[in-house]
């Protein structure tokens, strides 16, 4: 079996990849040991969004059916219907992705790959039957996976990586929630909204770290006010296991030193890369497949995007790296870009969506910028449907005005964000942005608010 392309990984890179080089009328496999879709469909992006639904639909008839006038009596949920329908919902989109590569005419092969000479691929089967395949060109997008830290070793029961809290048993009344980035965040509010008292904690001064500093102080506000603990600048020393809980020993921003026991403790520090096994792989110092620009690997003719080349690891990253590196290898004159403006998505309530500089990079690097911000307090769309946390933050260059950045907190957050992506994308100014009219009542009328406010002239403030 010879192939113009073989695709190792199902996920949002492998996927798109193989769709891509089909489209281009070349002939692919795609070589995927589980189900394809990847993480993001199956374990991550797509299950944690269907639990989130199921969360906030039951959460705003608990916490709040009385302030909408509606009555809510005898309100319970059964914990494995909601799971069941996440789990659903992944597999409907993981077959979704099945049938793709039937109608673009891509050998989907299940398997585990590696690459034992250029232009190779060695696939082995659950039964063990290995069956070598030929590929002109080889893309490696086998993703990343959970990091273990030896402190805190998963259990599947009290300590436990996301794979097992998108899959539990039974809802914990208690949990510690170790590590604020996306994956923290987003299980933290999940299981709040399902009364779980939970407890986040995180090493970095902030929670949400990587956000502009405004936004990560506005949902830690948030987050408290709704009744979850956040610990921020706060050190997890140890973890001990107590068979059905656990007790974490913690050092608060203070220095204070103080127990937390819950019953289930989720640790979401980071991923570590995937890689299969391929002689000759050149690796970087962190363990990620080094690429070049064309995103070529140390093995002629193979190549590797997504999350196992590092950098900005999300789905939408990787689908963009592979669909280049793609490009690079069957579209003649085609130069093979690198992602710059790149999105970023927090899905917990308030959401949270941002795109291009931070604030506190600027002020570091002594760079000039002018800030439009608003809140969504005075956006009349907010104050209807009950949502007003948050805020639209713009930056501007100083130099020509263009829109360099855009940070959202609040309801709708992650779709709101296009609308500044493509102002960046299309180099526009606060002027621009004024210029258009942005209808009533909508909550993208906040971004209409900021771009005026960095002109000194927004009308509801
Ligand atoms: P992450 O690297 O984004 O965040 C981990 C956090 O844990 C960091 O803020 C870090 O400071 C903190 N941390 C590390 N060690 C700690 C310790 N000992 N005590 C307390 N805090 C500690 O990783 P993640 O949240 O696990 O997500 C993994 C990957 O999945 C990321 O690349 C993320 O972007 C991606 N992801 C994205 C989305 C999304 O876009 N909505 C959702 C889920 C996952």
């Amino acid at each position: 079996m010879s192939y113009d392309l073989i695709v190792i990984g199902g996920g949002p890179a492998g996927y798109v990849g193989a769709i891509r080089a089909a489209q281009l009328g070349k002939s692919v496999a795609c070589v995927e040991r589980e189900h394809v879709g990847g993480t993001c469909l199956n374990w991550g992006c797509i299950p944690t969004k269907a639990l989130l639904k199921n969360g906030e639909v039951y959460s705003t008839m608990a916490r709040r059916a009385a302030e909408f006038g509606i009555t809510a009596q005898g309100l319970s949920f059964d914990w494995s219907a909601v799971i069941g329908r996440s789990r659903q919902i992944s597999e409907r989109l993981s077959a979704g992705i099945a049938y793709l590569f039937k109608k673009n005419k891509i050998d989907h092969i299940t398997g585990e790959a590696a690459i034992p000479a250029p232009g190779q691929v060695q696939v082995t089967a659950a039964d063990g039957t290995v069956t070598t395949l030929e590929g002109q060109n080889i893309l490696i997008a086998t993703g990343a996976r959970t990091r273990e830290v030896p402190v805190f070793p998963f259990n599947g029961k009290t300590i436990i990586g996301s794979k097992d809290a998108l899959v539990r048993e039974t809802l914990p009344q208690s949990m510690l929630v170790i590590g604020s980035g996306a994956i923290g965040t987003e299980l933290s509010y999940v299981y709040h909204c399902f009364g779980t008292k939970v407890t986040l904690v995180e090493a970095l001064p902030r929670i949400l770290p990587n956000e502009d500093d405004d936004v990560s102080q506005a949902v830690e506000r948030s987050f408290k006010k709704q009744g979850i603990t956040c610990m921020a600048g706060a050190r997890v020393e140890s973890l001990q296991d107590n068979g059905d809980s656990v007790t974490a020993t913690i050092t608060a921003k203070n220095g204070k030193q103080q127990q937390v026991t819950a019953d289930v403790c989720l640790v979401a520090v980071g991923v570590v890369p995937v890689v299969p096994q391929a002689e000759g792989l050149q690796l970087t110092e962190r363990g990620f497949i080094a690429v070049d620009d064309c995103y070529r690997t140390s093995i002629p003719g193979v190549y590797a995007a997504g999350d196992c080349i590092g950098g900005i690891m999300l789905a939408h990253t990787a689908s963009y790296e592979a669909e280049q590196a793609v490009e690079g290898m069957f579209v003649p004159g085609h130069a093979p870009k690198k992602p710059e403006v790149v999105p970023g998505c927090t899905y917990c309530h308030p959401q949270v969506a941002s795109v291009g500089a931070r604030e506190r990079d600027l002020k570091e690097a002594g760079t000039e910028y002018t800030v439009g911000k608003f809140p969504f307090m005075a956006i009349g769309r907010a104050v209807a449907g009950g949502d007003t946390d948050g805020f639209v933050k713009l930056i501007f260059a100083k130099d020509g005005g263009r829109l360099i950045g855009a940070h959202i907190v609040g309801d709708n957050a992650t779709e709101l964000l296009t609308a500044p992506e493509l102002a960046i994308g299309s180099k526009m100014g606060a002027a621009d942005l004024n210029a258009m009219i942005f209808a009533h009542p909508t909550l993208s009328e906040a971004i209409h608010e900021a771009a005026l406010d960095a002109e000194g002239r927004a009308i509801h403030a």
